[in-house]
């Protein structure tokens, strides 16, 4: 015994009972069969280390803590309400210092606004704009880098939407990495800077905002489109001469952490012919800088998907998060697939233009 660490917090590390129902929706579980690659497991593993059972550092335990995709899908359908989410989210505080060197480059390249403003210049995202009503729309750090299109349509559709081109990181990647102050600071900073209702259009940081500024000011994109109908009426589009068959990959934040899923399907199956997946719901294997940290187990864990996804006739897969945004583009990619892959954002641009 080393003693009492203090690491998690008591009362929703003892809240799990046991009883397993995570096992069957976790994405690590259903891979390796493993218990220790379970929710239940590594709440076992996460309770030795609090006790000092285990030390912090044990290689065994980094491993599992790691593993974890934090995509939350044990949450749900946990009878104890077990706040799955926040217990790896300490575990990874705790052991931030043990942490890839990858994860603090990304990190430390987003806490600078004048990084973000830098690699932002060159990329043509959403103009300045100051709206006449008290709702911004959020960049995101590396969505509005890989992906400025995703912000230029939002604006397309809605153009009243107040866009600060020199907003910083919400600070969501630094706290499911294990940086759970700097995190909440970041967040609580873009909250000061962009007062009001914030539009999101990256379910991660949809989640990690909403959890520290408070979900009554955070709206995702297809919560604002539900309730704000463009002026635009949304449109059916077609692809390969018939009406669009498409399906979502849901993002898990959004998902598991907001309850966010039913305004997406509702939108697409007014602009084409919506395809639900069986593993919509399901991890695609990005999970922050998951596929960049472990590019392998993120390509196993797409591959649960695989199969169903080409066996689906489809023409479109709409994804709501920048990182499954890459994460489909590139295994979509790696089967030749000619399925394209689009932000919801993109979708809705698409829907709406060029309409009398
Ligand atoms: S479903 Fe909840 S209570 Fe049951 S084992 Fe999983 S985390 Fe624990
Ligand atoms: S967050 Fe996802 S990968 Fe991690 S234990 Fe829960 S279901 Fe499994």
């Amino acid at each position: 015994m080393t003693g009492q660490t203090g690491i998690f917090d008591a009362e929703t590390l003892n809240a799990c009972i046991g009883c397993g129902y995570c096992l069957p929706t976790c994405p690590t579980y259903r891979l390796t069969g493993d218990e220790a690659s379970s929710p239940r497991g590594r709440i076992t593993l996460m309770r030795a280390i609090q006790a000092g059972e285990i030390e912090l550092g044990d290689p065994a335990a980094m491993e599992q803590s790691q593993e974890c995709l934090a995509c939350r899908a044990c949450e749900p359908v946990c009878p104890a309400g077990v706040q799955y989410g926040s217990l790896i989210e300490q575990w990874r505080d705790a052991g931030w210092k043990r942490m890839p060197i990858k994860v603090f480059a990304a990190a430390a390249a987003v806490r600078r606004t004048w990084t973000l403003r830098l690699g932002a210049a060159v990329v043509p995202h959403a103009r300045t704009h100051r709206g006449d009503n008290d709702t911004h729309l959020m960049l995101g750090c590396f969505e509005r880098i890989l992906f400025p299109k995703v912000s230029r349509s939002v604006q397309q559709t809605y153009p009243d939407i107040s866009v600060d081109p020199n907003q910083g990181c919400c600070g969501a990647l630094h706290a499911h990495n294990g940086e759970l102050q700097t995190g909440e600071d970041m967040a609580r900073q873009l909250g000061d800077d962009l007062p009001g209702t914030i539009v999101t259009t990256a379910g991660g940081c949809a989640a990690h905002l909403a959890s520290v500024i408070g979900r009554e000011r955070v709206v995702e994109l297809s919560e604002y489109a539900a309730s704000h109908p463009p002026k635009r009426k949304l449109s059916q589009i077609t692809r390969n001469g018939r009406v669009a068959r498409i399906a979502i990959q849901d993002s898990c934040h959004l998902r598991n952490g907001l309850g966010v899923a039913d305004t997406i399907r509702f939108l697409v199956s007014r602009m084409g012919t919506l395809v639900d997946l069986r593993t919509a719901g399901d991890c695609c294997g990005a999970a922050g800088s998951y596929s960049l940290l472990r590019p392998e187990a993120a390509h196993r864990v797409f591959d649960a998907k695989r199969n169903e996804i080409s066996d689906s006739d489809l023409d479109v897969i709409v994804v709501v998060n920048p990182g499954c945004y890459r994460q489909l583009k590139t295994e979509l990619a790696v089967g030749a697939s000619d399925i394209e892959v689009l932000h919801l954002a993109e979708l809705i641009a698409e829907s709406t233009a060029d309409q009398p």
